[in-house]
């Protein structure tokens, strides 16, 4: 080894060591800037849209992750109350929350006071991250008892990962901020003006949704248990829990606008999201009992009027109605027996 070498070789070294046994301020900051060197670019400014007079929210044109929306796939919401601002749902990645926060920054004085992410997918949470960043470790997160153990235990990092994958690393530098504060059905959250009752049906989209009553507003967001135009991604769900849900939701709420996570807003929203599932599966219950095979539910599925009407403007539609009819089909097996 040359000299010069291993003076640099020596230098080298001693700057590891100063970090391993730097206090733990030093190497926070350097985990920091490692943080920052693998950090996604910024998300382009989405508009802030009033939906009634407490709720606002940042729609989301998109269905799904691609490299171009660096994850931009789920409608945000916000709740404006004289207390601050309760946000439901903060998308899929730190630089989603940030995007969110410069959006509400230049409508409001006024701080965010409190998170609820409706379920475990990541598109729904992972911008967590930004929020605690910008209002604090103690920003109150809430969520269903098995949201906070999801997001803790396995689904918050394969969905921390997946968003990466998705959107070619667009979203990288973006930390799984579980919510602490476990909200069961029924419970009722009071902001001075503005109160958010809790509903739970149990299975539906997840295991572990929840949807947020605006009562004053007569809305109620709704997570994914329904979606305006977008075929659902039902692997964890269940398409008779989710129509029970929506008989649930009509008869306990006073609501006459449905906030779904994706898709518009609207009185509709509900039955549009029934019949599609109706259309995906009675003809799969229908086959189980004629003896048919899942091939002949596929076809029958696809010519029932209620999703053929629906195929070309649902998001999604093409490559998930195959997946979906065998989910259709097996809960419909399972039922059956
Ligand atoms: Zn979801």
């Amino acid at each position: 080894m040359h000299r010069r070498q291993f003076f640099r070789a020596a230098a080298a070294l001693g700057a590891l060591s100063a970090v391993e046994f730097a206090p733990w301020q030093a190497v926070a900051a350097f985990a920091r800037e490692v943080d920052d060197f693998v950090r996604g670019p910024a998300v382009r400014d989405h508009p802030l849209r009033q939906v009634s007079p407490h709720v606002w929210m940042i729609f989301s044109p998109d269905g799904f992750p691609t490299p171009e929306n660096q994850g931009m796939m789920c409608n945000l919401t916000f709740i404006d109350t004289a207390q601050g601002l309760v946000v439901v749902d903060s998308g899929a990645s730190v630089q989603i929350g940030e995007m969110a926060i410069r959006q509400i920054r230049k409508q409001w004085q006024k701080p965010v006071v409190a998170i609820i992410n409706t379920h475990y997918h990541g598109d729904h949470w992972l911008g967590n991250h930004a929020f605690v960043d910008a209002y604090g470790a103690d920003l109150p997160i809430y969520a269903h008892p098995g949201t906070i153990r999801e997001i803790a235990g396995v689904q918050g990092r394969l969905w921390q990962t997946l968003l990466e994958q998705w959107t070619n690393q667009a979203t990288m530098g973006t930390r799984v901020v579980p919510p602490r504060l476990p909200l069961e059905d029924g419970a009722i959250l009071r902001f001075a003006d503005v109160t958010l009752r809790l509903h739970h049906f149990g299975k539906a989209h997840t295991p572990y949704d929840l949807c947020v009553e605006v009562v004053e507003d007569k809305l109620t967001c709704v997570g994914d248990v329904a979606m305006d135009r977008r075929i659902a991604n039902m692997d964890d769900g269940s398409y008779l829990g989710t129509l029970a849900a929506y008989t649930q939701l009509e008869q306990r709420t006073a609501s006459r606008i449905w906030l779904p996570g994706h898709g518009e807003p609207g009185g509709g929203v509900l039955q549009w999201n029934r019949e599609l599932f109706e259309g995906i599966y009675r003809p799969c219950e229908q086959a189980i009992k004629d003896g048919l095979p899942l091939e002949e539910a596929k076809a029958l599925v696809l010519r029932d009027p209620r999703v053929a009407s629906r195929a070309r403007e649902t998001k999604g539609f093409e490559t998930n109605i195959g997946k979906y009819v065998s989910l259709a089909y097996l809960e419909a097996e399972a039922a059956g027996f």
